[in-house]
């Protein structure tokens, strides 16, 4: 039963039932199509009350049938929207909970609307680069005024119901239900039984809330001010032409208009991008051999080691999220300079007007902090963010192992250790997992969850459902060096090397990346995040892998003292207290006489190559990692990249880019550097995942 049908004395009441949101699935829309034609071919029937079961009149689409030919089957929702506009007894939408796009749509075509207060109501389309679809551009100006419908269409927000029915001349909620809404929904109805006409929002004129408002003023006005704000996604501007058709076209022309408006969106990369985002963050909240039903701890205290830079912004997400923390660290100074950072930060937000004051007082009581392992023994969950030392490491987990009762999850916030070595200082491997935070922790939304060799499926299942508490985005990976986001920024930096040795200037590199849409360039990353890190690193491949060619221009930099923004030098310069980079005439004349060393060729490279080199160089290591079973899914690759590492949202992460590029091309692009000599032939040799996909002409997707 997807939708149910009743009829309580003469009035009948389809309730949408297809959780958890009532989507309009096929079964869903056939459903309460028959439930009309009842109602029709009942004569003791006066009117028809249309509402949703459980937590929702009806979020929408059902999301299980996207892309499927389900979607568009007969009725689809064009049609069950015209069955029940084209009723003969008054049909009414009680509304309530949650309402949102192809459901407000559905309501727009009933002849009446009441509502609970509180329901949110939406058109969010445009959050996956869509516009509504099925009449929402052209009815629900008509119902609730031209200037507030744009505003939710462009926005795709949530409006509160009874906020929307306080719009000045709004005919989108006849009434505001305080009570039980069935029952006041079925008074409704009766009262409005015997009406004739049936009023129908497709009949009216979409009006501007404000009478004196000039059409043409109005909405070339809008459009300056969307166009400035939605840059790389051309869906806001497609939905304030559809409400602009509202308005000058007739209700089948602006139908027709926001066809064509929505079936050119559904073409475009960045809408394709947005969906690919969209179900790339559902399916990582997913572990292939981690049922649903795993059985999870319970989660109520958590405790963290380490007061330093990452382990007060990891408490915060927890205060956050009201859960009470202890801090511990080895001595009483550190600990103050971290209780500190955190009440700097929550005081920062307060000024902002981003916190109110109580909710900070609320958060601070919930942290403590101690010296003394005693005190974090009953912690549920214990965090270690200590010095990125193994010894360091070792002494933490073997305290921990013995202090901690039995059944407490043990976390690692290590960016570059062995999660399993980590494990094995303890008695209790199966309870140890890594839980990689982004810097700052309190802000960035990616969470690495490492996953050991031992780790216990129970512990993975509850660390999933934890991020989401604290709302992060986790995606699981394997133990290697560097995990799935930093193993892949190593090639990519090899790479910004490469194009130093080149000819490249730094900035030149960074702009070009830039404008293809990251948030910051290799050399402006490394600059902020501390270049002495990757020399670190770099120091230890050496002794590795001797045969592995570097670009020795980082090393260089290093060497003197320029570590980035901490030293007010890298691979820019700074002015104090400013994070502005400037280009460095002393780097400039660094990489010149380097570059004379090696006897390249020196030539002007394109934005497009300088871009292929680096993203490539990320889309190559990525097809390692799925391969070696590190990372889970190629769309999880993608998770890591946009919320972990600034990749531009519209191309949808490096792989859903190599895909819309073409893994054919891909190669082909990859061949071509590999030929250069100033290059290095082995990077390019394609991972052998992306030549069997290439070979059987597939996809990452
Ligand atoms: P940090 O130096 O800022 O802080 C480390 C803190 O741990 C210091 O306050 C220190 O007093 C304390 N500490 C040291 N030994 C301790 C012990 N035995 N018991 C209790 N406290 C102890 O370092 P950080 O940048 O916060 O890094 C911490 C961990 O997080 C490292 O493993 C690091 O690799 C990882 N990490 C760092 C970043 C980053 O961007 N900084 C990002 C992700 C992960």
């Amino acid at each position: 039963m997807t939708a149910s049908y009743e009829v309580r004395g003469n009035v009948a009441v389809i309730t949408l039932n297809n959780p958890p949101v009532n989507g309009l699935g096929f079964d869903t829309r056939k459903a309460a199509a028959e439930g009309i034609a009842k109602a029709e071919a009942d004569a003791t029937v006066a009117a028809v009350v249309i509402t949703g079961a459980g937590k929702a009149f009806s979020g929408g689409a059902d999301i299980r049938e996207f892309g499927s030919p389900k979607a568009l089957a007969e009725p689809n929702l064009l049609s069950l929207i015209a069955v029940v506009e084209n009723c003969t007894k008054p049909v009414i939408a009680a509304i309530h909970t949650v309402c949102m796009g192809g459901g407000l749509e559905l309501s727009l075509g009933c002849h009446y609307r009441v509502a609970a207060p509180g329901a949110k109501i939406a058109l969010p389309e445009v959050k996956l680069g869509l516009l509504p679809g099925a009449g929402g551009t052209q009815r629900l100006p008509r119902a609730l005024g031209v200037e507030p419908a744009l505003n939710m269409i462009v926005t795709g927000e949530p409006v509160a119901s009874e906020l929307l029915a306080q719009v000045p001349g709004q005919q989108l909620f006849q009434k505001i239900i305080t009570g039980d809404l069935l029952e006041g929904a079925i008074a409704f109805a009766r009262e409005v039984a015997d009406q004739r006409p049936l009023p129908k929002v497709r009949e009216r004129k979409a009006r501007f809330t404000n009478p004196e408002a000039s059409p043409e003023a109005y909405f070339q006005f809008a459009r300056n001010m969307v166009g400035g704000m939605s840059k790389n996604f051309p869906a806001p501007l497609r939905c304030l032409e559809a409400v602009a058709a509202a308005v000058t076209m007739k209700f089948e022309d602006g139908l027709r208009a926001e066809r064509e408006g929505f079936a050119q969106l559904m073409l475009t990369p960045e809408s394709k991008a947005l969906r690919h985002a969209f179900f790339a963050e559902r399916a990582a909240s997913k572990i292939g051999d981690v049922p649903e039903d795993t059985p999870q701890r319970k989660i109520e205290k958590v405790a963290v080691i380490g007061a330093g830079t990452m382990g007060g912004g990891i408490a915060m997400n927890f205060l956050n999220a009201g859960l009470p923390v202890t801090i511990l660290e080895t001595r009483q100074d550190a600990l103050d300079r971290g209780l500190a950072t955190i009440r700097r930060n929550y005081e920062a937000q307060v000024k902002k007007g981003k916190l109110k004051e109580d909710k900070y007082q609320q958060r601070m009581a919930l942290l403590t902090s101690t010296l003394n392992y005693a005190d974090i023994r009953d912690a549920d969950l214990v965090i270690e963010a200590v010095f990125e030392e193994l010894s360091v490491k070792e002494a933490v987990f073997k305290q921990l192992d013995e202090v901690m009762k039995p059944g407490a999850i043990l976390a690692s916030n290590t960016s570059t250790l062995d999660v399993n070595r980590i494990a094995g200082f303890t008695q209790r491997p199966q309870d140890v997992v890594g839980l990689h935070f982004f810097s700052p922790a309190n802000v960035m939304k990616l969470l690495e969850v490492v996953r050991g060799a031992a780790t216990a499926k129970e512990v993975l299942a509850t660390v999933m459902a934890v991020a989401k508490k604290i709302k992060k985005t986790a995606v699981v990976s394997g133990v290697c060096d560097g995990f799935i986001g930093n193993r892949m920024i190593e090639q990519y930096s090899r790479q910004a090397g490469f194009l130093l040795d080149e000819g490249c200037t730094p900035q030149q590199v960074d702009r070009a990346i830039e404008k293809f849409g990251f948030a910051m360039g290799p050399f402006r990353m490394g600059d902020l995040a501390g270049n002495d890190i990757g020399w670190a690193i770099r120091k230890r491949r050496y002794q590795e892998k001797p045969n592995l060619r570097y670009s020795k221009s980082a090393d260089l930099l290093c060497e003197l003292g320029r570590f980035g923004q901490k030293t007010q030098a890298g691979w820019y310069d700074y002015r104090e207290g400013k994070r502005d980079a400037i280009p460095s005439p002393v780097v400039e004349a660094m990489l010149a006489k380097h570059r004379a060393t090696l006897g390249h060729a020196q030539r002007q490279i394109g934005d497009e190559e300088i871009v292929h080199r680096l993203v490539y160089a990320l889309v190559n290591e990525a097809a390692h990692l799925l391969e070696e079973g590190i990372a889970q899914r190629a769309s999880d690759v993608d998770m890591v990249y946009l919320t972990g590492y600034g990749f531009p949202l519209w191309r949808g992460g490096p792989m859903c880019y190599a895909d819309t590029v073409g893994l054919f091309n891909v190669v082909q692009t990859m061949q071509r550097f590999a030929r250069n000599p100033a290059d290095d032939a082995a990077f390019w040799e394609p991972a052998p995942l992306i030549q069997r996909l290439v070979a059987q002409g597939k996809s990452f997707s």
